[in-house]
């Protein structure tokens, strides 16, 4: 038996899996955030429920993948840890640690949407934009551990002949114009707000989308191009043929179905069949991946 968990900001979900990868016992548990001792004692407490030999998780945040420091500025208390060696030393049993957008493709490579492609790249498009690259099975970690992490470089520049009519925000990163701040849900909101001068949630866009709103329909658009065209370079560069899409924005089937269809007209090999897919394990692909990542 294998103990796996996915990290998130606000709840670990934690589940044993019997060896042929089948989840038994299972929680879901608020994140201690703040305190490491109360994230041991997480882990301990489960260990203590159902008897597994060792631990794979997946947590929000970067895994460098020489030292195993993990850098997540949500949670503090696993923040510049090596969580993998310092939570296996606690336990007292060996515990693996993989980047969640990593787990979600690598689960969605193994058992979802992905199966039977060499090269999957996964996109995680929620309240931000991560991603990651799996091939033959195995995660591209990359230097620093952000292979596959395509959120962040300038996809809007400035117009040199028009200031300001281009929708450039400032990102998190300290850069300008990033993908991260139009691909992922709140992008959609500020492009939207920047296109109409409208406030409304991701979930009333892509809906009046879908409804022929033509405020809403030229918002997506203008989206699709922003996010195909990078997607598509991508695609080109490392020769993935299919894109699992998690994350909120996910749930938003015409949202994807566009930005399939403007990625497809992007690609030089014309693809029969979609690219860009939801993923199909929903909120177990965490948990799946974190099982996979542990060999
Ligand atoms: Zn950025």
């Amino acid at each position: 038996m294998r103990l796996c968990a996915d990290v998130g900001g606000s709840f670990v979900e934690i589940a044993a899996f019997d060896d042929a990868g089948a989840i038994g016992w299972r929680r879901k548990l608020p994140t201690p955030v703040d305190d490491w001792a109360a994230f041991v004692a997480l882990f301990a407490d489960a260990l203590a429920a159902v008897a597994c030999d060792r631990v794979s998780i997946a947590t929000a945040g970067l895994v460098n993948p020489r030292s195993g420091i993990v850098t997540s500025a949500n949670i503090r208390s696993i923040d510049g840890r090596a969580l993998g060696e310092e939570l296996s030393a606690a336990l007292g049993v060996p515990v693996r640690v993989v980047n969640d957008a990593d787990a979600f493709v690598l689960a969605e490579a193994a058992r979802g949407v992905a199966v039977g492609h060499a090269r999957v790249f996964g996109i995680i498009l929620g309240t931000g934009v991560g991603g990651g690259l799996v091939e033959h099975g195995r995660i591209v970690s990359g230097a620093g551990g952000i292979g596959g992490e395509w959120g962040h470089g300038q996809v809007v520049p400035e117009s040199r002949i028009a200031p300001g009519a281009n929708p450039v925000f400032a990102c998190g990163c300290g850069r300008k114009g990033c993908l991260d701040t139009i691909g992922s849900a709140r992008g959609l909101e500020r492009l939207h707000r920047f296109l109409h001068g409208v406030d409304a949630d991701s979930i009333a866009i892509t809906r009046g989308a879908e409804g022929g709103d033509a405020q809403s329909v030229a918002t997506v658009d203008y989206w699709c191009d922003l996010v195909g065209g990078p997607l598509a370079m991508l695609l080109h560069a490392v020769s993935a043929t299919i894109v699992p899409v998690g994350g909120g924005l996910a749930n938003a089937r015409g949202l994807i179905a566009a930005l399939d269809a403007r990625v497809r007209a992007n690609l030089l090999t014309p693809a029969a069949t979609a690219v860009v897919v939801p993923g199909r394990l929903g909120a177990d692909a965490g948990l799946i991946g974190a099982f996979v990542a542990g060999g």
